[in-house]
C-alpha cells in the first residue's frame, strides 16, 4: 500500500474510496481556487516544466534537496498514482457523471488538443466539479480549449479509456489538494509533464501503481510488442531464450503491456507481494 492508502484509504486503495471524489471535499474554497488557478495558467506549468529540466544540471546535493521539497509539496497539493484499467472501471462504477477536457500537458508540450483528461462526480449532474469546469471554459480557455468540456455517459467514458489503453497510454488519478481526486488522466512519457518529471527527471510527482507485471515465459512468443508499448522502459528482451522479461523494479504497474500481448502472457501481481518492488513507490 502506498502512503496515501494508509492516510486517505484506511488501509485500502485510496483511489477506490468514493469519499475522495466527493463534493464535500470540493466545498473547501481553497481547493476550488487551486483547481481554477491550476487550469487557468498553463504558462505557469510550462515554467515549472522548464525549471525541472534545468534542475538536471544542478549539483547532486542541490538536486536531491530540491527534489525532496518539490515531492513533499506536490503530495499535499497535486499528486498522482498509476491505476490499471480494471480499477478505472471500478472507479467509474461508483461515479454518476463524467466530463472530458483537453489535456493541459499536451497543450504545453506539443501545442495540440488531446482530449485525454477526465473528471468524475458522484452526482448525476456533475456536481461542483462540473460547475468549476464550466466556469473555466467561460473565463479563460481559448484556442483548442474553447470546446473543452464534454459530458459523457458511463459507457462512453469506459469505452474511451479502453481506446486510450489500446493507444498505450497509462491511466492515472490526480489530486487537487490531496485527498480530493479531481482528474483521471491518460499519460505518456513524451508529452505528460508529470511522467517526464517522475520518470525522466527523477522528481517524483506520482506514485507507481499498486501492482507490478510479470511475464509467463511459457506463453511468451517473443514478439516484443510489450517492450514497444511500455512507457517506463521496464521490459527487456532475452535474445538467448527469445522471451520478454519485465524488470519489476522499473515497472509502474499500469498493465498496458497486457493489452498488446496477444498470447495473454502478462499478468499483474500485487506490488506488496513482490519483494523487489514492495517498497518502491
Ligand atoms: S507481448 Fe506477450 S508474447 Fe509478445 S513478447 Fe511480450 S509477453 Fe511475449
Ligand atoms: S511492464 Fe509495467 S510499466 Fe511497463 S507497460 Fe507493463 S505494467 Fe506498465
Amino acid at each position: 500500500m502506498c502512503e496515501f492508502c494508509l492516510k486517505h484509504g484506511e488501509g485500502k486503495k485510496w483511489y477506490l474510496q468514493a469519499k475522495n471524489y466527493s463534493d464535500d471535499l470540493l466545498s473547501d474554497v481553497r481547493r476550488r481556487r487551486f483547481i481554477e488557478e491550476f487550469a487557468s495558467a498553463p504558462e505557469s506549468l510550462a515554467r515549472d516544466a522548464q525549471r525541472m529540466d534545468h534542475l538536471k544540471k544542478a549539483p547532486r546535493f542541490i538536486r536531491n534537496m530540491i527534489t525532496h521539497i518539490i515531492t513533499r509539496r506536490m503530495k499535499k497539493v497535486h499528486f498522482g498514482q498509476v491505476v490499471p484499467i480494471e480499477e478505472i472501471e471500478q472507479i467509474f462504477g461508483f461515479a454518476n457523471s463524467f466530463v472530458r477536457v483537453a489535456c493541459i500537458c499536451r497543450h504545453i508540450s506539443i501545442g495540440k488538443e488531446k482530449r485525454y483528461c477526465y473528471g468524475i462526480s458522484l452526482k448525476p449532474d456533475g456536481g461542483m466539479l462540473a460547475e468549476i469546469m464550466r466556469g473555466l471554459d467561460k473565463s479563460f480557455l481559448s484556442g483548442p480549449y474553447a470546446a473543452g468540456f464534454e459530458t459523457l455517459t458511463k459507457d462512453e467514458a469506459v469505452s474511451a479509456f479502453h481506446t486510450h489503453e489500446q493507444e498505450g497510454l497509462c491511466h492515472s488519478v490526480w489530486t487537487f489538494h490531496t485527498p480530493f481526486i479531481g482528474g483521471i488522466c491518460n499519460c505518456d512519457r513524451s508529452d505528460c509533464l508529470a511522467m517526464r518529471s517522475t520518470v525522466t527527471n527523477s522528481i517524483p510527482v506520482m506514485f507507481r501503481g499498486e501492482y507490478v507485471a510479470k511475464v509467463n515465459p511459457e506463453e511468451c512468443a517473443g514478439c516484443r510488442e510489450c517492450m514497444r508499448i511500455c512507457q517506463f522502459g521496464a521490459v527487456t528482451y532475452s535474445a538467448s531464450n527469445k522471451k520478454a522479461v519485465i524488470d519489476q523494479m522499473w515497472c509502474y504497474g499500469c498493465g498496458v503491456c497486457r493489452t498488446v500481448c496477444k498470447n495473454n502472457a502478462i499478468q499483474l501481481e500485487e506490488r506488496i507481494k513482490v519483494p523487489v518492488a514492495a517498497n518502491l513507490w
